[in-house]
This record gives C-alpha cells, structure tokens and sequence, in this order.
C-alpha cells in the first residue's frame, strides 16, 4: 500500500481478486424503468417476475390425433365413435363415453370423460369411426401447471433479458417488465499517435481502435456507451474530456496513459487531481490498469495495448456492470465461462501474475482442448479473433502439452 501525491490511499500491484472486490465496492445503483417486451433483449431484469397465469393453463394435447378412454384402447385395432373436434383456441363443449373418441389439435383442451391420446399417425378414419392401431397414452396430455404455476417466480432481479426470458416473460402475461436504467458508460482513448479509422494516416500514426471494441462490450452487456473524440496527450484536454464526461455518464471508461512513460497522462493527472483506489494488477496481459473516481464519478484507465483494454475490461471493468446489475452465476449476463481444457500446446505462465494466453478452445472426445496460434503480444488484437478464449495461468505457472488448466471462454 502507498500514498499517491494527494494523500489517499491508493493500493498498488494487487491480485485479480482484490481489484474485482474494490471495482465491486463501487457499484451503482440503476434506477428502474419500464420497457415493452419488443424493447427488452439485452436488458436486465430490475424486478422478480411472477407469472400471471399457470403454464399450460388447462389440460390439453401435445399431439394432433384423438381424445380416447385408455381402457377403450386396450385391444388392437379397437373401432371408437367420432362424436366431434377439439381445435386449439376453441371452447371445451365435448364429452367422451365408453366407445367414443374426439378428434383433437396439439394444444386444444382435453374433452372431459378423455383421459388418453392417440396420435393421428396411429389411426385410419372409416365414415364416424375411427380404427386405433397404436397406443393411447396419458403422457401425450399436458397437464395444467405441470411448467409453471400461477404466482410462480421464474425469472429474478438481475436476469440477462435473451429470447428465452423475453418468451417466457410473454407465456406469464407480461407485456412490460422493469428493467435497470443502462448505466451511460463514457469511453475516451487516449494518444497522439491515433488517428480515426477512414482518415488519411501518416507513417508516425495508428488507427484508433480501443474505443469501438470497448464501446461494443459495453453495449453487449447493457450499458450505454458514448464514445467520445480521442484526447492528445495533454493534461489540459484529458482534464476537460474528463470533466465533460463526468457529468453526462455514469462511468468512464478511458484507454492508454496509465504506464510509466513520460506522456502517460490518465496516470498523472489522476495522481493530482483524481482519486485513486488501485494502480496496477497482477494480470498478464493488462498489468498497469487505474482504478478510482474522477469527482464523483468511477473511472477506469485501461491499458492502451489493444488485447490489454479488452481482457481489463472483460476481468475487471466487467464486474462492476454484475455488480450494479445485481446480477449472479444464474442470471445469464457473462462475457463467458470458466471451463477446463486440456493444452495441446505448452504455455509459458508469468511472474508473480496470473496469465491470460489467448487459446482456442475447441471439443475433442469427452474434452475440451485448447491451442495456441497467433503472436501472443499485447498489441495484436488479432489475437483475440484467432483465439475464442483465455488460460487462467496462476503466478508462477506454466502449462505443459497435455496438462488440463482453467480457462476462461468467451460466449
Ligand atoms: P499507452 O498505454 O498509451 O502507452 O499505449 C500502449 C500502446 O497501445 C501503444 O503502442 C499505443 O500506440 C497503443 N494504443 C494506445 N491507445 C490505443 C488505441 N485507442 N487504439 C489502438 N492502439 C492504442
Ligand atoms: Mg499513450
């Protein structure tokens, strides 16, 4: 622990843990708002969600075929009188005696008297009879409730809104669902040497590209990213981008600036007029990341190094959205997933760091198994095209062909 030039107490070279619980510390709370379920993929659940309704909401058919007593049914080729049709979406008004069937759609209402199902395929129609050649099953009739009872709660606070949670919103009655408001996510990169992608470029410079990526991450996990115009380096113009940022949005995210180097300026002007709760974290790629609050509002400084900004945002910046949006291991928000894989290359781990090698995990048998392919360097954001997911090397540790590691696999 040190002290940065305003006195506060600022943690330096922590663990990828201790980093993740300061980010986590910094939540924010999201108000709630209201959205129809057409506006809500992508969204997270602000409210536990009930069901209105029990789900099936009455008995009814998994098969188009025939309503039938299963003790009629017993006997091969068994003859029952047609006395009527049950469609989807029809009121129930048939009634079934001994000897009798009733011709029924998937999903319409189960006569009363029927307490089996004949499939359609399994029968032959001769005049108002009807010959069952195959088995009356009980199974074939969706019972009411069996899914989902009313009252029902089925989808929690802090539930990733995917189609799958927007359909069973629909199935429990819901046409609106409370949502947290998307928290307004600042994005500034910062360098001389970057010039906007489209731009006549001269030999001294480099295409900007930190900004699009994280502004895409935080739009995939729910966010509202602004990406603002890429500040020189100077004290004066970051100060100001930071000042305007701080009052439009509810997190700033800014690339480059927080080394060593003499023009890393997110660093010192952070050190003289910022708050900084941590500098620097045990993670390869990605070592020199700042974390604190400009006024009032959270700042990260991720690295520059192109791979560096997106594994710091995916390891680090990532947490602080779970957090705020209350989210958990159920909740389906993630950028991926813990998994094992066997190497089928030997990585090298790093000192004193826990190592994120870009692999590509693919399955092999009844394995997952990775391999490494391009130039693992900071720089190279092909990388992480190449590649679909990370080692999660600890300090000190290296990898051989054949070892079975964690790692992490992006979604
Ligand atoms: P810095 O952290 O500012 O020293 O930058 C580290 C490296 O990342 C340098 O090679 C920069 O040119 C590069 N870099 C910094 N910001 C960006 C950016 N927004 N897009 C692409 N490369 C960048
Ligand atoms: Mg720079």
């Amino acid at each position: 622990m040190c002290f940065n030039r305003l006195d506060i107490v600022m943690e330096q070279g922590i663990s990828l843990e201790r980093a993740i619980s300061l980010v986590q510390n910094e939540k924010k709370k999201l108000p709630l708002e209201v959205v129809h379920l057409d506006n809500a993929h992508g969204r997270i659940l602000g409210k536990d969600l009930i069901s209105k309704v029990n789900d099936p909401r009455f008995d009814n058919s998994a098969m188009d075929g025939w309503a039938v007593r299963k003790e009629d049914c017993l006997e091969p080729n068994t003859s029952l009188q047609i006395i009527g049709i049950n469609q989807a979406g029809n009121p129930q008004t048939n009634h079934i005696n001994t000897g009798q069937a009733c011709k029924i759609m998937t999903g319409a209402q189960i006569p009363t008297g029927a307490n089996a199902i004949v499939m359609i395929e399994d029968s032959e129609i001769k005049g108002d009879i009807v010959i069952i050649s195959g088995p009356a099953r009980e199974t074939y009739i969706r019972r009411k409730g069996e899914n989902i009872s009313k009252g029902d709660e089925t989808l929690s606070v802090g539930h990733f809104m995917d189609p799958a949670a927007i359909s069973l919103a629909a199935t429990m009655g819901h046409e609106h669902i409370e949502v947290f408001s998307k928290p307004t996510v600042g994005i500034i990169s910062t360098g001389d040497e970057l010039i906007m992608p489209g731009s006549e470029i001269n030999d001294y410079q480099i295409y900007e590209s930190n900004s699009f990526g994280i502004s895409s991450l935080v739009e995939r996990i729910g966010g509202k990213p602004i990406r603002y115009e890429t500040v020189a380096d100077s004290l004066d113009k970051l100060r100001d981008a930071l000042n305007h940022a701080a009052e439009h949005c509810d997190l700033i995210i800014t690339t480059g600036g927080v080394s060593m180097g003499d023009f890393d300026i997110v660093r010192k002007l952070m050190e003289l007029e910022g708050k900084i709760n941590f500098w620097k974290v045990k993670m390869r790629p990605g070592g020199p990341p700042l974390f604190g609050k400009w006024q009032t509002i959270p700042i990260f400084g991720l690295p520059g190094n192109p791979v560096s900004s997106h594994l710091v945002f995916s390891m680090l910046v990532y947490p602080w959205f779970e957090a705020s949006f209350c989210a958990n291991t159920d909740s389906k928000l993630s950028l991926g997933r813990k998994v094992r894989v066997k190497m089928l290359n030997d990585v090298k781990g790093a000192q004193d760091k826990i190592c994120l090698r870009r692999i590509k995990i693919t399955s092999e048998g009844n394995n997952l198994v990775a391999t490494t392919h391009t130039h693992q360097g900071s720089g190279n954001i092909h990388s992480m095209v190449a590649h679909n997911g990370l080692t999660l090397l600890p300090p000190n540790v290296d990898a051989k062909i054949g070892e079975i590691i964690d790692a992490f696999w992006f979604n």
